[in-house]
């Protein structure tokens, strides 16, 4: 089983933490500045029955200059280009207009969305739930995993639902 998985959020919701924990090598570079991510960056997932590449993208954002133009280019460009989206969204901040903005590229795509609810370790159980449902009112989700790349709650269980779509 193999397949190409594209991260997509806004900047600073923990895509290249993600990644890191993952492939278990600094390979992205990780930052609390914005937009630290310029370039996709693969990282490849083996295991003996699976073979999971990973493409870090840049934040996506509303564009505001022409560098942002091209960066929101190079993600969404990534969309059409895998086998699975993740869409990852911060815990602690909720539904914003960047992850507006995120979801209407989403209506492009036909691959399956799985909507990371990460920095769960950041909030109380009983905010996640109201959380998704913002979320889910929007999209229609293949699966909806919450998760905390920095501390590794659920990551496990979210390689084997990717692992299980290939
Ligand atoms: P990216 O811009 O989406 O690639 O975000 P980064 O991976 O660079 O992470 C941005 C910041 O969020 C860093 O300071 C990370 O340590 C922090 N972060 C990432 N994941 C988590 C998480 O699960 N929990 C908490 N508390 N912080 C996180
Ligand atoms: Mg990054």
């Amino acid at each position: 089983k193999s397949g190409f998985i594209s991260i997509i959020g806004r900047p600073n919701v923990g895509k290249s933490t993600f990644m890191n924990r993952v492939i278990g090598q600094k390979i992205a570079i990780m930052s609390d500045k914005a937009q630290t991510t310029r370039n996709k960056i693969q990282g490849v997932y083996t295991t003996e029955d699976a073979q999971l590449v990973f493409l870090d993208t840049p934040g996506i954002h509303k564009p505001k200059h022409k560098l942002g133009d091209f960066m929101v280019k190079v993600a969404e460009q990534s969309l059409n280009e895998v086998d699975l989206v993740m869409f990852m969204v911060n815990a602690k901040e909720g539904f914003g207009r960047g992850d507006e903005y995120i979801i209407n590229m989403l209506q492009k795509v036909n691959q399956p969305v799985f909507l990371i609810v990460n920095k769960i370790d950041e909030v109380h159980p009983d905010e996640l739930l109201p959380l998704i449902d913002e979320y889910r009112e929007r999209y229609d989700f293949a699966e909806i995993v919450p998760i905390s790349a920095l501390e590794g709650n659920n990551v496990d269980h979210l390689v084997q639902l990717m692992t299980d779509r290939m």
